[in-house]
């Protein structure tokens, strides 16, 4: 049997209480599937400097580097951050470590809206058709947010100007879009490339580079658009995306008016992915949101972006398909049984019950 190697970090605020629902889905999909999982925990964030004086202990980093993928709680506490200089506080210090030490380079950030969360949505219920459900795959290491130049000068007469430079290589794109034509295998096998062929020299290569990587995979059908007319049909029409490929800023921008649609942050998973190696591509899974201290310690927290997550990590790092889309219609038929966490629950709904951080997981994992 094979076992897949699991880092473990749940970080600070609501990281445990999340974190502990995921492992114990993990852990009633690990029965249900037979494969193994070695989860092991580690501290990271305020954790890691209560336990070894570093947001990201050197323990925990060799832990990193022996695992097959990371799964990640959020870290990061408002009233303890300033007190220590920038470059040792966790985000920095431990999230941004990572991110640079892995290579990871595509982000895939998928937003779901059940027909049952349609009050949770800023949307009009006539636009959300059957529910909403979108991948935004993102270039994660190119483009404009590290592209040389990049400088403020101050000109001859006085006045400053800025450069930012907006960079991709042929490879850069190829690899991206890869990730975003197999993603969209796995789903509704369609695809919208979106660019700014009309004004940039990059969109123009980004077109035609997806446009030939498309000829590798046949069963999906590409399309490409421009990234304000993305923006916008997003909001008037999300149902007509399957998945979304975007370069480094425009999938930025366009993920985060994605996730709007989900209700609430406790809703949105991540992956950011690297290097595949041997058939398992290492990854790093987090929910969208952060520790949540207004919450925190309280059984208060929704668990699913943690749970989705962890489903996220079987499908994309160990190609455990099956186990991924048990997780997921678990999470589904939680919700379709009324159960609900403050952020998701309405009143008015006919049917809901206010449930906690521990009788979300249970209910889930009774799914499994
Ligand atoms: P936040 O995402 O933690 O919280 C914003 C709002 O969303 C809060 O009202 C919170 O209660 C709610 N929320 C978030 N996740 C939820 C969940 N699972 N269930 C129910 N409600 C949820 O953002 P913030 O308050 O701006 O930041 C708090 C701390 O988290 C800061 O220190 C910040 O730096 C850190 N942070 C970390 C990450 C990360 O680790 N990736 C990401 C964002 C913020």
């Amino acid at each position: 049997m094979k076992t897949f190697n699991i880092a473990a970090l749940a970080g600070d605020g609501i990281g445990p209480e999340v974190m502990a629902e995921a492992i114990k889905v993990l852990r009633a999909t690990e029965k249900k599937f037979g494969f193994k999982l070695a989860i092991t925990e580690a501290p990271v964030g305020w954790a890691g400097i209560d336990a070894a004086g570093k947001a990201l202990p050197d323990a925990t980093l060799a832990l990193c580097k022996q695992s097959d993928a990371i799964l990640f709680g959020s870290v990061g506490l408002p009233d303890r951050d300033p007190t220590i200089p920038k470059e040792e506080r966790p985000e920095r210090a431990a999230l941004l470590r990572i991110r640079k030490e892995f290579g990871l380079f595509a982000n895939l950030r998928p937003v779901t809206l059940p027909k049952a969360l349609a009050h949770a949505c800023p949307l009009a219920k006539e636009r959300q058709g059957n529910g909403i459900d979108i991948l935004v795959v993102r270039e994660l290491t190119g483009g404009m947010y590290f592209g040389q130049p990049k400088k403020t000068e101050t000109l001859a007469d006085g006045q400053q100007r800025t450069i930012d430079t907006m960079v991709y290589t042929t490879s850069e794109i190829e690899r991206i879009a890869r990730v975003a034509f197999k993603s969209a295998q796995l789903r509704r096998k369609k695809l919208t490339s979106i660019d700014k062929a009309n004004v940039l020299e990059n969109g123009i290569l980004w077109r035609e580079t997806v446009t030939r990587i498309a000829r590798e995979f046949p069963d999906v059908a590409l399309d490409h658009m421009f990234v304000d007319n993305g923006a916008m049909q997003l909001m008037l029409k999300p149902t007509q995306f399957d998945v979304m490929l975007c370069e480094n800023m425009f999938g930025d921008i366009l993920s985060d008016e994605a996730a709007a649609l989900g209700g609430s942050l406790g809703m949105l998973p991540s992956a950011s992915l690297g290097a595949t190696t041997g058939g398992t591509t290492f990854g790093f899974y987090e929910p969208a949101g952060g520790t949540a201290p207004d919450i925190a310690g309280k059984n208060l927290a929704n668990p699913i972006a943690q749970i989705l997550s962890s489903a996220l990590m079987l499908r994309h790092s160990f190609g455990l398909n099956d186990a991924a889309a048990a997780i997921e219609a678990a999470v589904a038929k939680a919700i379709d049984a009324g159960n609900r966490t403050g952020d998701i629950f309405s009143p008015v709904e006919a049917g809901a019950k206010r449930v906690g951080t521990r009788e979300m997981g249970d209910a889930i994992a009774a799914g499994i």
